[in-house]
């Protein structure tokens, strides 16, 4: 095995992809091959968990409902710890790192600490839940654009849904919502207030590239009530656009998760 060359220690903000063990990058699977400390995320495959060495240590830094959380001063605060006494620490996030993933900011952080770091990218779970649902995010014949959405942002906590409305209703391609399938009765309605078609059709990918990957396709005007049926949970992925219509025609998972079913049972 090669060794990653670091005299002193460093950070690897790591994407683990979007669930399937499968879809993780060689270079996160390497990093975690060497980890002396992994700081790992609630979205993330914890079968990964089982690369690190034995002497790793794997501490769980993710949000759960009805647990106290783990802030991200702190988090800040180990890397910077971990890899000031030289150790290898790998900092894994689900999907992309970068993307709404704070990886960003961690990375700030240990630039200002004069930490050294690594950025490895994952695929992102819009893309991987588009993928397995058989929904191509961009199409000759549909979709020219698409745009990544999410309603949190740090100054918008309050409030929640901070978006600009008519520029989302004016967009002509395919829209993604990460984190807003809570919101997604309030999200459908806002679009079509400012100016979209009831007709647009919606998808909403439940547990995207996992066994139990679920997937609600409708149109604005129904989808809410769709998923509200269906009991939708998280993690899930709103993606508004003509490129829905290939779902039925594309959805190749569903086989494969057919089959797996039937030899699990
Ligand atoms: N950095 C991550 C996104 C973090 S935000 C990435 O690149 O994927 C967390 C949101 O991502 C969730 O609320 C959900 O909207 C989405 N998400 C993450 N994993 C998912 C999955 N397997 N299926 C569907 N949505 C997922």
């Amino acid at each position: 095995m090669k060794a990653i060359p670091t005299s002193t220690g460093k950070v690897f903000i790591t994407g683990a992809g979007p669930g399937d063990i499968n879809l993780v990058t060689l270079r996160a699977k390497a990093v975690m091959e060497q980890a002396d400390v992994v700081l790992y995320d609630n979205l993330i495959n914890t079968e990964m968990l089982c690369w690190a060495p034995e002497h790793a240590e794997k501490i769980f830094v993710g949000k759960l409902p009805y647990c106290s959380v783990i802030t991200q001063e702190t988090i800040n605060q180990w890397m910077v710890d971990h890899a000031s006494c030289g150790k290898r620490v790998v900092r894994l996030k689900g999907g992309d790192p970068l993307i709404f993933g704070r990886g960003a900011e961690e990375a700030s952080f240990l630039r200002k600490n004069g930490i050294e770091f690594e950025i490895i990218p994952g695929i992102t779970s819009g893309i991987a839940a588009g993928a397995y649902a058989g929904i191509p995010l961009t199409h000759r014949e549909s979709a020219q654009m698409v745009l990544f959405v999410t309603g949190h942002t740090k100054k918008g906590k309050t409030t929640g849904l901070n978006f600009n409305w008519p520029m989302l209703a004016g967009f002509d391609g395919t829209i993604v919502f990460y984190m807003g399938v809570k919101n997604i009765g309030r999200i459908a309605e806002e679009l079509v207030a400012a100016g979209k078609s009831p007709e647009t059709l919606a998808a909403v990918v439940e547990n995207g590239s996992l066994l139990h990957q679920r997937v609600i396709s409708g149109n604005l005007a129904n989808i809410s009530n769709e998923v509200m049926a269906a009991s939708i949970g998280t993690p899930a992925l709103i993606i508004v656009g003509e490129v829905v219509r290939y779902h039925q025609e594309l959805n190749w998972f569903a086989g494969i998760q057919q089959q797996l079913r039937q030899q699990i049972a």
